[in-house]
């Protein structure tokens, strides 16, 4: 039952537009009533009717520990008591950034903002004002954010400067934006002859914004070497991937190294942060230090730094939690692949650490284009009786999933049951 969901839908509706502050929470790609959330609890999620879910969203994937995990609350709590907001340097800013440069060889130094779409949009910036250049190539299916540039879509095939996909961003914006198909250095180099203005190739490394679609490999090589070759920067945007897949994110997965990393999601634990990061001598173009602008009122808040900080030591002290939670994720798949076979439903499925994907496909998904012949109407119908059992999935076909430490094996093989019993329904 969503009865109090309906009515608070409703009521949403008529002074928020569309009921929700990101669109994807409206579920119009799956349809019925987004539930309201009480509380979270864990792995679990309570909405308003007191209905219980499994949660595989995890608020789109910050949080690594789970619902109001007891030690990011009390980190939270703790540093709350002092203030909120300083607009000031702290220590916790400079521990954070000591965490983090530590993990990863291709960084020196980073810059706290509040949001992934702020850290994408502040690293191209300061890619375009280091080279000097003003073009961007990215994938198609891949998001980095709302902010202009980057919201393009193709124009009359693969390799061309964008469009707008969104009104309000006008042409002159999008026209330095050029997109090439994910998994195909064929459309990357078609960029690269189409302009000799590039001053960043960006891109998930490991998809999450088309569902789950890794990068090859010799994918990833033969874009550093095109970078290389053209004295393009290389941008890896790990805000979803990022202490997600891996303790180094995708970065755990390839030997390529990017000349730029964008974070966002799990480094905040659940509280508003991005952060952009590079070689000392690109991040010393970068304002006070340099002449490339960039600013926030409330970048490296105490209590996000609070936040992040306890997450990222906990995850370093113990980096075998992605073992962990990769063999839960694999079992979830696993699992699913069976009971779909059983049903004759064509399933892909992949794992990435503690993110997994799955498309009601019949082939394997390499790039944006194969996402989109997925089955999106039969996604619709599992999702809804998967919400009604219980289960929380992502609301759309074009979304990763993601597993939390506290959602342990007895959770996985009851949402198992869960999934014979919906496909036994819809099939
Ligand atoms: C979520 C996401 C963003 C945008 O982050 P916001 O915090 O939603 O602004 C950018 N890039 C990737 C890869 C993401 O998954």
């Amino acid at each position: 039952m969503l009865n109090r969901s309906i009515e608070a839908y409703n009521e949403a509706l008529q002074y928020i537009p569309g009921g929700v502050d990101s669109p994807v929470r409206a579920f119009k790609s799956v349809g019925g009533t987004p539930p309201f959330i009480e509380k979270g609890e864990g792995a679990f999620l309570f909405d308003i009717d007191g209905n219980r879910y499994i949660d595989y969203v995890q608020s789109w994937g910050p949080l690594i520990f789970g619902h109001a995990d007891k030690e990011t609350l009390e980190a939270v709590c703790d540093q709350a008591q002092k203030g909120l907001s300083f607009g000031a340097p702290t220590l916790l800013e400079t521990e954070l950034a000591k965490e983090i440069v530590e993990i990863f060889d291709a960084i020196d130094k980073i810059r706290f903002v509040s949001s992934g779409t702020e850290a994408v949009m502040s690293a191209i910036r300061l890619a375009r004002g280091y080279t000097g250049k003003d073009d961007i190539i990215k994938f198609e299916g891949c998001y980095h954010g709302h902010s202009d540039s980057l919201l393009v879509s193709a124009g009359s095939g693969a390799a061309t400067f964008g469009m707008p996909s969104s009104p309000g961003v006008p042409a002159d914006f999008t026209k330095h934006t050029l997109l090439a198909r994910y998994n195909d250095i064929e459309s990357v180099k078609q960029c690269f002859s189409a302009s000799d203005n590039i001053a960043c190739v960006i891109i998930e490394p490991i998809a999450g914004n088309m569902g789950l679609v890794p990068a090859d490999e010799a994918f990833l090589q033969e874009l550093r070497e095109l970078c290389d070759e053209h004295g393009t920067l290389l941008i890896f945007d790990e805000v979803m991937s990022g202490f997600r897949a891996s303790l180094k994110g995708a970065q755990g997965f390839t030997s390529v190294v990017p000349d730029m990393v964008t974070f966002g999601k799990v480094i905040g634990g659940g509280m508003p942060v991005g952060a952009f990061a590079a070689r000392a001598e690109i991040m010393a173009h970068l304002s006070p230090e340099g002449p490339v602008y960039q600013a926030g009122t409330l970048s490296g808040n105490p209590v996000a730094m609070a936040a992040g900080l306890s997450v990222i030591r906990r995850l370093k002290k113990d980096p075998s939690i992605y073992q962990v939670l990769e063999a839960r994720a694999k079992g979830l798949v696993g699992g699913f692949e069976k009971i779909a076979n059983n049903y004759g439903v064509p399933l892909q499925v992949d794992v990435r650490g503690s993110m997994f994907g799955f498309f009601f496909n019949e082939n394997e998904v390499k790039n944006f284009d194969d996402a989109q012949k997925s089955d999106l109407e039969f996604f619709a119908k599992f999702h809804q009786a998967m919400i009604q059992r219980g289960i929380y999935f992502a609301c759309s076909q074009f979304e990763a999933g993601f597993i939390c430490t506290p959602l342990d094996e007895k959770l996985i093989d009851e949402t198992l049951e869960k999934i014979d019993d919906a496909l036994k329904k819809i099939v």
